[in-house]
């Protein structure tokens, strides 16, 4: 249950109502919520009494949550919540398409791809320096050279940057350069790492595993919020299913249920929903049909010679064909593509 203190409550309120709480055998938690201390309340043992708590001075409404996940549902909050992501507003009306290779493999493959998809529209650069292949013998990422090289296309071309970390060891230094960290897939629950990507200061984009329901999901995302960061962007990219005309099966009404559930900001990758480049540019443009407040995609400049994930990449010219269909659709959903960023340097040498 939650219990939102009024916004006048003093601290002696506030501090009586949380030991009456613990007296009922709760845990209880302080937040937030739109500047009012809102109590996360846990452990209430059925049946227990909890109804002199809305009677409490300085408690202006206890509210019931009836989900598994709380600091992640509509219940929390009914606002949608708008992530920061380097300054721009994520969530809201305005969508956000992170586009950019697989993995940063030079430093020219990625500021050229960098460069092309800031020119067409894009707010974001993907790309990872550490990579979670499958095959051991795999291309497994450049590493902190890798973070360096993403840090210089940033420079260059003002857009925000997204890239993965695989574990705890590497979620400092990928926070110390990444606008958001994502963290993948087959990390979904690697709870560790979620408790600590709770207690970085960058929001985190959170895959969906390929097999967890919308509750796995959600409550993957609240190990984040409850560790104390609120910027957490979920990411659909489809997941495993008997079909073989695609790598994935990109799972699209999870986009409304989702934001019927929680006011966290959904993004779609149709990339690795789809593995297959030919399919990638219409479940981009479904996915934001069917509500979706942005978009990872995954673009390479010669994708016969990518390291990984080549047979997913659309080409720069298709991402910007792709743009220019998303700015008319845009508005038809009540919707417009977030700026591009305004400082576009000299292109690389
Ligand atoms: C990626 O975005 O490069 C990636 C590995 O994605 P996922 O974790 O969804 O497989
Ligand atoms: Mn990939």
């Amino acid at each position: 249950m939650l219990v939102l203190l009024a916004r006048h409550a003093t601290d002696i309120e506030i501090a009586q109502a949380i030991a009456s709480l613990e007296g009922r055998g709760a845990l209880v938690q302080s937040t937030t919520q739109g500047g009012q201390t809102c109590l996360v309340v846990t452990g209430l043992a059925p049946g227990a009494d909890a109804s002199g708590i809305g009677a409490m001075p300085g408690v202006e409404q206890v509210l019931p949550v009836t989900r598994p996940y709380i600091l992640a549902s509509r219940t929390f909050s009914a606002d949608n919540t708008i992530v920061d992501l380097g300054g721009l507003p994520v969530g809201g009306e305005g969508l956000l398409v992170i586009a950019g290779p697989c993995a940063v493999e030079s430093r020219s493959q990625t500021l050229t791809v960098a460069q092309a998809v800031a020119r067409d529209g894009a707010q974001g650069l993907r790309g990872g320096a550490y990579k979670p292949r499958t095959s051991p013998y795999s291309f497994q990422g450049l590493g902190s050279e890798g973070l360096e090289i993403l840090a210089e296309a940033r420079e260059r071309t003002g857009l925000k940057i997204v890239t993965e970390a695989m574990d705890i060891d590497q979620l400092a230094e990928v926070a110390l350069i990444a606008d958001a960290v994502q963290i993948g897939a087959r990390n979904m629950q690697n709870f560790p790492l979620l408790k600590a990507a709770g207690e970085i200061g960058k929001p985190v984009v959170l895959k969906r595993g390929m097999s967890a329901t919308l509750t796995d999901w959600l409550l993957a995302a609240e190990y984040i919020l409850d560790a104390g960061n609120p910027n957490v962007i979920l990411c659909e990219r489809g997941i495993r299913t008997f079909a073989d005309h695609s790598r994935n099966t990109l799972d699209l009404s999870i986009i409304p249920a989702a934001k019927a559930e929680t006011h966290l900001p959904v993004i779609v990758d149709p990339s690795h929903a789809t593995g297959r480049r030919a399919l990638v540019s219409a479940m981009a443009r479904a996915a934001i049909a069917a509500g979706a407040d942005g978009l990872l995609i995954e673009v390479h400049g010669n994708p016969g010679e990518a390291q990984s994930d080549g047979e997913q990449a659309i080409l720069p010219g298709e991402f910007r064909t792709l743009m220019q269909e998303l700015a008319v659709l845009a508005p038809i959903l009540g919707r417009h593509l977030l700026p591009a960023p305004i400082a576009q340097p000299a292109p690389a040498e």
